[in-house]
């Protein structure tokens, strides 16, 4: 147990300030107000994962097994949302959705969803021919579709300030950067520890979202269970484009995936996304198109440490040896550093041009970067994707240099002595 400066008792402690932690939080006071209620999330603000990063939509239960547990709280959530945004005031729409076969080999499943629905206890469910669903939607083709009249939209951050809210009024306590470290069980209560903190709680909640299965292996270290991150991209329609999508727009889920297909959503400000797929991530909470190399690096080297992998020595040392010439250009990225062969530039300028997407250019005969130098060092993945175009090309005398935590320990970059002094960044 780590040394904190109080103990504080309470009879729940909420870990994760997402929706479902303050949903939690917000029901157990709502019926029992006296009780002492603690809520602690990990970052700075509520509602920064999934909460904060997600379609907007108010889903009703259509795609779950009937009878299931997951089909049942869907609808029970659904009712409940609309009703704590009608008593609260937090902007929201039932809008209803369509959702759309384009080919004969998706009518099947069209109809499993529409006997779903309507077993699920949704109302309205309707089938709609290729022209009715022009109706609808006027820019939308497709040869037949599935009407949803309880479906809505919602800013679920928006929401989730209304909760805190309501918790905050109802004497529940809600406390950012307290990252929960440990969890202890003793006879009667539960401890929980954060870095400056502790709790003693009778009844304790994780809602951690990505990490819910790092938090339940606080308890349960042989847990056999592993969140596997995938992160969802999306992009927004230009305004001029906007009025081709009223609602929210679905195609028919394929059943060998757990996602529902790339939908249009009008979000709640009227702009519409089209989104999201599914991209394997390499962290949880990573959020960037390419996340740093710097970031996949470190925890490419957790991995390996992890499952107890050895040291592998490379056939040739990483570090170039035109790297040690004085001549060599170089400019600072972050975590690292670019470095060109001055002498070779006029061979390989092409080149780098090309594969750096213009991030580096020729100027008056020397390789110069065409961003600001703070915007240049911000671009350490598109430069590490040059670096591979160029060694794929056997283009040489292009170098991009990383200083990655932990990946010195699995990986010996290079013999220390045969760097050179400037190669941390200093120049
Ligand atoms: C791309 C995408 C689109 C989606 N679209 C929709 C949609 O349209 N409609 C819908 O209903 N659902 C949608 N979902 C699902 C929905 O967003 C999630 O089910 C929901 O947000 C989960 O909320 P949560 O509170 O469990 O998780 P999160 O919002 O991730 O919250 C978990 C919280 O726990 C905190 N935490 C983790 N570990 C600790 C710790 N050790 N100590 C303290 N705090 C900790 C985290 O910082 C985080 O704030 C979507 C999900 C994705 C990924």
């Amino acid at each position: 147990m780590t040394t904190n400066t109080q103990l504080a008792s309470v009879d729940l402690v909420v870990v994760g300030g997402g929706i479902v932690g303050l949903a939690t939080a917000y029901s157990v006071l709502s019926r029992f107000p006296n009780k002492k209620v603690v809520v602690l999330e990990k970052e700075s603000t509520l509602g920064a994962h999934q909460t904060g990063h997600n379609s907007g939509v108010i889903h009703s239960g259509l795609y779950y097994k009937p009878g299931s547990q997951k089909a049942k709280n869907c609808l029970d959530g659904y009712n409940r949302i609309l009703k704590f945004c009608s008593e609260f005031g937090v902007a929201h729409e039932v809008c209803g959705k369509i959702v759309v076969a384009t080919s004969e080999d998706e009518l099947g499943q069209l109809e499993i969803l529409r006997q779903r629905g309507e077993q699920n206890g949704l109302v309205g469910i309707r089938r709609l021919s290729s022209s009715e669903i022009k109706e609808y939607e006027p820019h939308c083709a497709g040869i037949a579709g599935l009407l949803v009249l309880q479906t809505g939209i919602v800013d679920y951050s928006a929401m989730t300030s209304r909760l805190a809210e309501r918790i905050a009024n109802l004497g529940g306590q809600i406390l950012t950067n307290q990252k929960v470290t440990e969890i202890s069980s003793s006879t009667n209560s539960t401890i929980l520890s954060t870095s400056t903190l502790e709790f003693s709680a009778k009844s304790v909640v994780t809602c951690g979202g990505l990490f819910s299965d790092r938090l339940a292996m606080l308890t349960e270290p042989n847990l056999d269970l592993r969140i596997v991150p995938f992160r969802g991209e999306y992009f927004e329609l230009k305004k001029s484009a906007a009025h081709l999508v009223r609602n929210l727009i679905y195609p028919v889920p394929d059943p060998d995936f757990p996602f529902l297909g790339v939908h249009f959503t009008r979000r709640i400000d009227g702009s519409i996304e089209c989104g999201p797929n599914a991209v394997l991530a390499f962290k949880r909470e990573g959020y960037r198109k390419t996340d740093s190399p710097a970031m996949i690096g470190a925890r490419f080297a957790e991995l390996v440490n992890e499952a107890g992998g050895k040291k592998w020595v490379p056939r040739a040392p990483r570090l170039p040896a035109f790297v040690k010439d004085p001549s060599a250009t170089s400019f600072p990225v972050k975590s690292g550093r670019v470095w060109i062969d001055t002498a070779k530039w006029s061979q390989i300028r092409r080149a780098v041009e090309t594969h750096s997407s213009g991030l580096i250019i020729d100027r008056g005969g020397a390789p110069a970067i065409s961003l600001p130098a703070e915007e240049f060092a911000s671009k350490d993945s598109e430069l590490l994707a040059c670096d591979v175009e160029c060694r794929i090309a056997g283009v040489e005398g292009f170098y991009l240099e990383l200083d990655i935590p932990g990946l010195a320990g699995i990986i010996p970059i290079a013999k220390q002595e045969s760097a050179p002094a400037t190669s941390q960044g200093a120049r």
